[in-house]
This record gives structure tokens, sequence and C-alpha cells, in this order.
């Protein structure tokens, strides 16, 4: 798994999720391309929200890249538990 952790970073756009508490988006600190974001399981987790302050469980199919045009979220955060 390819994942690149920077503060900035080139061309790469951010990973996106929603802040399920806020319902704001806020960015997973994730930079990758699309073939790295195949690669991703399913079910992953941020650190710490930068929003809330809480550590959200997200699925792949919320998260989205932030220079997307819309997204295409999950049908609901309560898919998640832990
Ligand atoms: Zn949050």
């Amino acid at each position: 798994m390819a994942i690149i952790l920077l503060e900035r970073g080139l061309d790469m756009p951010t990973l996106m999720i929603r802040c399920p508490n806020t319902g704001q988006p806020v960015s997973t600190g994730l930079i990758l391309d699309a073939g790295s974001f195949d690669s991703l399981p399913d079910k992953l987790s941020v650190g710490r929200c930068s929003l809330c302050g809480a550590e959200h469980t997200w699925l792949k199919c919320d998260a989205r890249f932030a220079n997307a045009d819309s997204a295409a979220s999950c049908e609901s955060y309560s898919a998640v538990k832990e």
C-alpha cells in the first residue's frame, strides 16, 4: 500500500471524509492517487479529527478526493459500527 503522508503535496489530491459529528468535510491527511485509493482497505480510521477531536472510522465509499466534483457517499455513516 502506497500512502504518502505529506502536509502539502504535489498534484495529488487530499482524501476527504465527512465528519459524522459536525457534518463538515475534513481531511483524512491522506494524499494518494487513484491507484493507491483502490488498494485501501474498505474500512479505515482517521487519526484525530481536526474538527471535533474524535477518532472516526470511515468507509472507503465515504471518502472522496478534495478536488472531486461531487460526493459518491455511502448511504449512511450508521453502516460504520465499532
Ligand atoms: Zn470529526
